[in-house]
């Protein structure tokens, strides 16, 4: 809630008069609780979740030929109904386990600082924390993940995230309840570590979510805006993990490429990448493809 009681209030405060974004950030926050704001949280999960994936599925439905040529494992078809189970296993997860997390999480986020008053950050000011919550989110998780690839960690755990052989959107945050937790932390680290504004923490919520469907999504768009990321890996590169399974020991990272690089874990992508896509280059006119047989055939 904000310490004032007028928009002429805030600007006195501040010295300077408002400008829109603050505007409207005044006229929506002023009279809400900080718990209540941080709920969002929340909502944004389940809304965000529900509608980004929802243009791969219409093109697993649609398989067209146009479309086809970007699927990362082609035999893989996915019906309605299968889409549809994993949607529901994951929202359970969502509604009984992460967002009670996130209500009783409040006085964690009050204590590290995340603030909802004005002045509102600058645009670089938030572009900088995200880069930072996001580097710190894909070396956490890289350990992690590893960590989960253990023997006890895959068959209790993480053996749940690798039914997917061949991802799907929805299949993203499909997992053991407790490696939602685990790896929910590694999202949670850059914001505990560099505290920001509220909206700047919704904001990396809402792009992580982005980011985790579009890895998992099973479709490899050269169009995408990702690809101009330097080190990004997206879909095909983490693809490739879930499609060797339970012996993976490549391409652990969630969103760049150099932690498995400067640790040794990418490979055997590397590997399979130089070899098969030599062969799928004839084939396909340049589109990489692997199928199990492919590794069968190594
Ligand atoms: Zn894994
Ligand atoms: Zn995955």
């Amino acid at each position: 809630m904000l310490p004032f009681q007028s928009i002429q209030e805030a600007e006195s405060s501040l010295g300077r008069n408002l400008k829109f974004a603050e505007n409207l950030w005044f006229k929506y926050s002023a009279n809400k609780s900080d718990y209540f704001l941080y709920c969002h949280n929340t909502i944004f999960l389940l809304v965000f979740y529900t509608l980004l994936p929802l243009p791969y599925v219409i093109a697993e439905l649609l398989r067209s030929n146009k479309i086809e040529r970007f699927k990362i494992q082609p035999k893989v078809n996915n019906s309605f109904k299968d889409m549809f189970n994993c949607y529901k296993n994951v929202m359970t997860i969502f509604i009984l386990v992460v967002g009670p997390l996130q209500l009783f999480s409040f006085p964690v986020i009050q204590s590290i600082g995340i603030r909802t008053g004005l002045p509102l950050p600058s645009g670089t000011e938030m572009l900088l924390q995200m880069l930072v919550y996001v580097l710190i989110e894909d070396y956490s998780n890289y350990w992690l993940h590893r960590l989960l690839h253990c023997k006890w960690g895959y068959e209790k755990i993480h053996r749940v995230h690798h039914e997917y052989t061949a991802p799907i959107g929805f299949a993203a945050p499909y997992a053991h309840w407790a490696e939602v937790l685990i790896l929910g932390f590694a999202s949670f680290l850059g914001p505990m570590m560099v505290p920001g504004h509220m909206i700047t923490f919704w904001l990396w919520m809402v792009l992580r979510q982005m980011e985790a469907i579009e890895t998992h999504s099973g479709y490899d768009f050269p169009w995408s805006i990702t690809k101009f990321i330097p080190f990004y890996g997206g879909a095909e590169y983490h693809d490739y993990h879930h499609f060797v399974g339970k012996q993976s020991h490549s391409n652990f990272a969630s969103v760049f490429t150099y932690c498995d690089y400067i640790y040794g874990t990418n490979k055997g992508y590397r590997y399979r990448k130089s070899v098969f896509g030599k062969l799928r280059e004839k084939q396909n006119g340049g589109k990489y493809n692997i199928s199990r047989q492919d590794l069968k055939a190594e």
